[in-house]
C-alpha cells in the first residue's frame, strides 16, 4: 500500500460540524444561528487600540508567550476579581485563541495511552484534540433536565457523581470542565465542582478548565473558576481568552495560567506550533482588559436579553429549549414537533426555514443520547434573533 496518505491520527476527524454548518448557511443565505460568533460591532475602544499598536509599528513577533503588558493585565484581572495570585513572568502562556490552549495543555501533560475525562455533551474540538495526543477521552453524561410533571428530577443539566467517581482510574491524567458549558449553558454550581476537586486530588489528577464564556453568567449563576478551590491551584490549568468576552472571536486571542511547572511546558509546545498570537492585537487586548465593572454587566444584561429573545421564538413553536444559566447557547428538544433524527431535522431547517443550528450530535460521541437536540447560538443583533423567529413562525414543518 501507498505510504503517501494520511496518518492514521487523522482517519478518526470528521469535518468540524459547527463550521460545517457556517458554510452551508452562507451557501443557503439562511440566517446563521450555528457557529457561536457575534454579528455586531465589537466595543469602538478595543478596535481604536488595535489600530493604534498597528500605526505604531506593533507588527512584528512578540514574545512567544504573550507581550508583557497582556500577561500583566490578565495576572491583574484574576487578582481583583478573585483574588488569585497568578504571576505573569512564569504563569501566564498567551495562545492563538482558547482552542490552542486546549491543544497545547493538553500536548504538554499527557502521554499516549493516558485518559482524559469529558463531561458528554462536549466542545467538539476536545475529542480530536484528545486524539492528537494519543489520550483516551473517557465519557461522562451530563444529563439533560428531567423535570416531571410531579415536580421531581433535576430542572438542571447534572451529572451523577458516582458515574463521575467510576471514571477516575490509574489511566486518568486530566479531566476537562467546560465552565460555562458549551452546549447546555450549565454553570458547574460551586458544589459540583468540590465533588470533581476532590476526585482529582484523591486520584491525583490535573483539572483542564475552558472557561472562555466566563463573564456571560445570568441570575443566581456566578462563575466560580475550579483554580480558586482549595488544593486546586496546584493541579488546575484555567483556560479563557479575550474571543468571547470582547466579541472579537477572529483575532484568536486565548490564554491560559497553570503552575510554573506546567506553564513553561505550554509554552515551549505554543512556541513551536505558533510561535505568537498576533503582537498588536495583544496590545489591545491589554487595553480591553482595562474596561470596568459597567463593561461586564452591560455584557451579562445584553445576552441575558437576547437569551430571551430566541427562547421565546423557539417554545412559540414548539420546541422544548433548557434555560441557559451561562454562555450564548440553547440546546432545545424538536420531539414534538418531527421524529426525524437532528441531523436531518437541522438540514432540512436550513432548507425550508432558512435558519441554520448545530446538530446537538455533534457534541455526543454516543448518538442516541441526542437523538432530538439542536443548539442555537444568541450571540447576534436583535435584528438576527428576530429574523430567526420570523423563519420559525412560517416554517411548515
Ligand atoms: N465556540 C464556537 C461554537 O461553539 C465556535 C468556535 C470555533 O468555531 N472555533 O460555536
Amino acid at each position: 500500500m501507498s505510504k503517501a496518505q494520511t496518518s492514521d491520527r487523522v482517519s478518526n476527524f470528521t469535518e468540524s460540524v459547527i463550521r460545517e454548518m457556517t458554510r452551508i448557511a452562507i451557501q443557503a443565505g439562511a440566517v446563521n444561528l450555528a457557529q457561536g460568533y457575534p454579528d455586531f460591532a465589537a466595543p469602538d475602544v478595543v478596535k481604536e487600540a488595535a489600530v493604534r499598536a498597528i500605526r505604531a509599528d506593533a507588527n512584528q513577533y512578540s514574545i512567544t508567550w504573550g507581550t508583557l503588558s497582556l500577561r500583566t493585565a490578565i495576572a491583574e484581572s484574576y487578582r481583583r476579581r478573585f483574588n488569585l495570585n497568578i504571576d505573569p513572568q512564569t504563569d501566564i502562556a498567551v495562545c492563538c485563541g482558547a482552542t490552542e490552549c486546549m491543544l497545547a495543555a493538553l500536548l504538554a501533560t499527557t502521554n499516549p495511552g493516558d485518559e482524559v475525562i469529558l463531561f458528554e455533551p462536549f466542545y467538539e474540538n476536545y475529542r480530536p484534540d484528545a486524539w492528537m495526543c494519543g489520550a483516551i477521552p473517557r465519557l461522562v453524561p451530563l444529563r439533560a433536565p428531567t423535570i416531571s410533571s410531579d415536580g421531581t428530577g433535576s430542572s438542571r443539566w447534572h451529572f451523577d457523581p458516582d458515574e463521575l467517581a467510576a471514571a477516575f482510574g490509574p489511566k486518568t491524567r486530566a479531566i476537562i470542565i467546560t465552565s460555562p458549558h458549551n452546549p447546555t449553558g450549565h454553570v458547574f454550581s460551586r458544589e459540583e465542582l468540590e465533588t470533581i476537586a476532590a476526585l482529582c486530588i484523591k486520584h491525583d489528577v490535573l483539572a483542564i478548565t475552558d472557561e472562555i464564556y466566563e463573564h456571560i453568567t445570568y441570575d443566581e449563576h456566578a462563575h466560580v473558576p475550579m483554580a480558586t478551590l482549595p488544593g486546586m491551584a496546584e493541579r488546575t490549568i484555567t483556560i479563557s481568552g479575550l474571543s468571547k468576552t470582547f466579541s472579537i472571536t477572529g483575532w484568536r486571542l486565548g490564554y491560559c495560567f497553570a503552575p510554573a511547572s506546567i506553564a513553561t511546558a505550554i509554552r515551549k509546545v505554543h512556541d513551536f506550533m505558533t510561535v505568537n498570537a498576533p503582537t498588536p492585537l495583544q496590545e489591545a487586548g491589554a487595553v480591553a482588559l482595562t474596561l470596568g465593572a459597567d463593561y461586564y454587566s452591560g455584557l451579562k444584561a445584553e445576552y441575558r436579553r437576547k437569551r430571551d429573545i430566541l427562547l421565546a421564538a423557539l417554545r412559540q413553536k414548539g420546541f422544548k429549549p433548557s434555560v441557559p444559566e451561562g454562555a450564548y447557547y440553547i440546546m432545545a428538544d424538536y420531539s414534538e414537533l418531527s421524529a426525524e433524527d437532528d441531523t436531518e431535522f437541522a438540514m432540512r431547517m436550513v432548507r425550508e426555514a432558512g435558519l441554520a443550528s448545530v446538530p446537538g450530535s455533534s457534541f455526543y460521541w454516543h448518538k442516541s443520547l441526542s437523538r432530538t437536540m439542536i443548539r442555537f447560538c444568541y450571540c447576534k443583533k436583535d435584528e438576527t434573533l428576530h429574523q430567526a423567529a420570523h423563519c420559525l413562525a412560517g416554517w411548515d414543518v
